[in-house]
């Protein structure tokens, strides 16, 4: 019997199998491509909310649990996927400057926020009134990861593209039953995929639209992560990943001229070079009404978990989220109960 089979290999997916690898457990995942999140995301990672100037919800715990994870899986898969890089916030006037000094004296955020304003000049970039850097940032190529772990799953014959078939699922004394083969839980992490699921379509993921670019720019000569409206990564070879927009009315995969005009637009207001859209890609952000992820096992069939709503950060999210159902699964360690799926009110609860 397998101990354990995994719906989806997103960021999620991913983080589950790794943890539960780790712990000499065995797997089996699925995966049918029909979302992209995960492929396309920015990869940024950002302890700071810096629209609202507020922690991301447990952020230095996050951090911890993540630089183990990618460090592990980097070393496992001999490769890089976790480039530590600084993010700054360029200023538009000298209010935004204060407003930065005054956030980076609350406790919660001074580790976080540098008190010294970044003056460097970067060609291709105005900023008058410079910048401010955020600490403990960085991104991840997920598109690159996704892709050796899936090899490395192939390798271990633990991975089937194909699409899960929820009618195909019966349940035994302490196993289910998944065509022809049994495994002792299945753990659903399916991102925005979610509402072909039947065990768990009824919980309010919504799910946000978003939209990012490569672009090509020779005169930007920038070797730092920029975060205004959008975020503009530095990949090598002249070529930067842009995005992203925020649509909550679509909800597809596919690239808009709206989203492309809405991404130029800002891309202008924070450099002041040409360049060229070299890719145009969208995904739908598993995210969640209250911002928490959807995490937890079914209320009447025990050996059926769920491990979604990562929502923007998944990169962040991933692993802390992996490892607490892990955990909560194997030696039942409660859950948060900000993140557990028991929070929604039964009125959600149609099935
Ligand atoms: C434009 C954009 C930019 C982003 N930028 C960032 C960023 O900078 N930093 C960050 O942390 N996060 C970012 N995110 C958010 C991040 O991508 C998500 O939090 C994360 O991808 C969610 O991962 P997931 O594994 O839950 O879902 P997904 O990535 O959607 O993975 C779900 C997987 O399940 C598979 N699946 C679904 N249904 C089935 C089925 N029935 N059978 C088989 N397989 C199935 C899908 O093919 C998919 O591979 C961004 C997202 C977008 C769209």
């Amino acid at each position: 019997m397998v101990d354990y089979l995994i719906v989806g290999s997103g960021l999620a997916g991913i983080s589950f199998a790794e943890v539960a690898l780790l712990n000499n457990k065995s797997i089996m995942v699925i995966d049918d491509n029909s979302q992209s999140s995960s492929k396309i995301a920015g990869g940024l990672y950002n302890p700071v909310i810096l629209k609202r100037f507020s922690e991301v919800w447990k952020a230095k715990e996050q951090l911890e649990i993540m630089r183990s994870f990618y460090e592990t899986v980097e070393s496992k898969l001999k490769s890089q996927f976790d480039y530590k890089k600084p993010i700054l916030r360029k200023f538009f006037s000298i209010e935004e400057q204060n407003n930065w000094f005054t956030a980076s004296d609350k406790p919660s955020l001074s580790p976080f926020l540098s008190l010294s304003l970044v003056t460097k000049k970067y060609e291709g970039i105005d900023s008058p009134f410079n910048y401010g850097e955020v600490l403990h940032t960085g991104y991840v190529d997920t598109a690159s990861l996704l892709q050796s772990y899936k090899e490395y799953l192939l390798h271990l014959e633990c991975f089937r593209e194909e699409t899960f078939d929820y009618s195909k699922i019966t349940f035994g004394d302490d196993c289910i039953q998944y065509k022809g083969k049994e495994f002792r839980n299945i753990i659903f992490a399916e991102g925005f995929g979610i509402h072909s699921n039947p065990y768990f379509n009824h919980l309010p993921l919504d799910g946000t639209k978003g939209e990012l670019f490569i672009i090509k720019a020779p005169m930007l000569k920038l070797d730092v992560i920029i975060n205004t409206s959008v975020f503009i990564l530095p990949l090598g070879d002249d070529l930067f990943k842009v995005g992203a927009t925020y649509n909550w009315k679509d909800k597809n995969d596919v690239p808009t001229e709206e989203g492309k005009v809405e991404l130029v637009d800002r891309i202008k207001e924070i450099i002041n070079c040409e360049f060229e859209i070299v890719e145009h890609f969208a995904g739908v952000r598993p995210t969640v009404k209250d911002r928490r992820p959807l995490i937890g096992t079914h209320s009447e069939f025990t050996q059926i978990h769920l491990l979604n709503g990562l929502g923007t950060r998944g990169v962040m999210l991933g692993p802390a989220m992996a490892k607490a159902l892990f955990e909560k699964i194997e030696y039942q360690v409660p859950l948060d109960k900000e993140i557990d799926i028991n929070r929604i009110k039964p009125k959600h609860y149609i099935r």
